[in-house]
């Protein structure tokens, strides 16, 4: 590792993200000398001369390791030498290593949900049978489908135009003939729980996954999963009002609410689930996990995530109270 390197985050709009404040704090915690910085890219045609110099620079160590936000966790793909399976199923990358000259790309999107699942909720896979809902269908939902289909669940994903998560249960399913290979050569995957690694593999389940239109959740009485993931950003600041499930949806007992918006940190949903009974975990833990993953993909240091942790968490009241 060079005495002081760069990392960086592209992505448009990036002024409000906190991987900067969660990946200085890694650093200064770790003791390397360095900086993280976020540049904006405009999407794409508009961007395109900023996102090629700037993977340029990655490739000639000016930059050290990069992640990738909307717009362009999917507009990368091609600028890049080698995808890591995973990153190719899943179809985006949000972390960028440069080795021996080759730019890299990776997922820990997939990882980073897991990890922070199993570390709330472990004894979810002490059930043989697990049902999940997902509401939405764009980047984040992919991520968390694929997660919890690779690890042996039954899913349903709910949006709001329902061509939208049909498309994305159709990819899903398709990948089933080759999800051995992906996990077993994708670098991210190994830092998944290895208890629950291999549950997909074990449980020899086939991927269930159906899509279902969003609006059917306020007329069907049927769902009872044990997990409800909210990967739409109803709820984020400053429409920190709006829950993606209707005002009188009545939360199954023991369902476990999981909230990938993290500002602010009790959003509608989580507020209203917590009202009647229902566990909830807000995604700031999935936050801390990806951005850990690519610090030590980039590194090769562990990541201090108490120190990030504390740092978002400071940056996140500050942010409450208006600063
Ligand atoms: P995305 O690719 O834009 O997808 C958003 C999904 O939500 C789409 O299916 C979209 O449907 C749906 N949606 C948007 N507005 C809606 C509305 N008013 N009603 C119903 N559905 C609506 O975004 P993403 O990257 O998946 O991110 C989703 C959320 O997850 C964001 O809040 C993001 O900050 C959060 N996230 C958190 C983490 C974490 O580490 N905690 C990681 C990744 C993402 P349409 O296409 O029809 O608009």
């Amino acid at each position: 590792m060079e005495s002081t390197i760069t990392l960086g985050l592209i992505g448009y709009p990036v002024h409000h993200s906190l991987s900067p404040v969660i990946h200085n704090a890694a650093l200064r915690a770790v003791g390397i000398q360095g900086t993280y910085h976020a540049f904006e890219v405009k999407p794409l045609p508009e961007g395109q001369e900023d996102l090629i110099d700037i993977l340029e620079k990655l490739r000639n160590a000016k930059l050290h390791g990069l992640n990738v936000t909307i717009p362009h966790k999917q507009t990368v793909l091609p600028h890049l030498d080698t995808l890591s399976p995973l990153s190719r199923a899943i179809g985006a990358v949000n972390t960028i290593c440069r080795r021996e000259g080759q730019l890299i790309g990776y997922n820990t999107d997939v990882p980073g949900f897991l990890t922070d699942l199993w570390i709330h909720h472990s004894e979810f896979w002490d059930r043989k049978r697990r049902y999940a809902l997902i509401l939405g269908a764009g980047g984040a939902a992919r991520a968390v489908a694929f997660a919890l289909l690779a690890t042996g669940w039954h899913i349903s994903i709910a949006s709001r135009r329902y061509t939208q998560a049909k498309e994305l249960s159709n990819t899903l399913k398709s990948l089933q003939s080759d999800l051995f290979q992906i996990l077993s050569f994708s670098e991210e995957w190994e830092s998944v729980p290895g208890e629950i690694q291999t549950s997909f593999l074990l449980s020899s389940n086939k991927m269930r996954v159906q899509a279902i239109p969003l609006d059917a959740l306020t007329r069907s009485k049927q769902f009872s999963p044990l997990l409800i993931v909210n990967a739409t950003p109803l709820g984020m600041s400053p429409n920190v009002s709006l829950s993606p499930l209707p005002e009188d949806f009545i939360y199954p007992k023991g369902t476990v609410v999981y909230d990938l918006v993290y500002s602010p940190l009790i959003t509608t949903l989580i507020k209203k689930a917590k009202e009647q009974g229902a566990a909830v975990v807000s995604g700031i833990g999935m936050l801390i996990e990806q951005a850990a993953l690519s610090f030590e993909l980039w590194t090769r240091i562990r990541a201090p995530k108490v120190s990030m942790y504390q740092a978002v968490d400071v940056a996140l009241r500050g942010k409450a109270k208006g600063g």
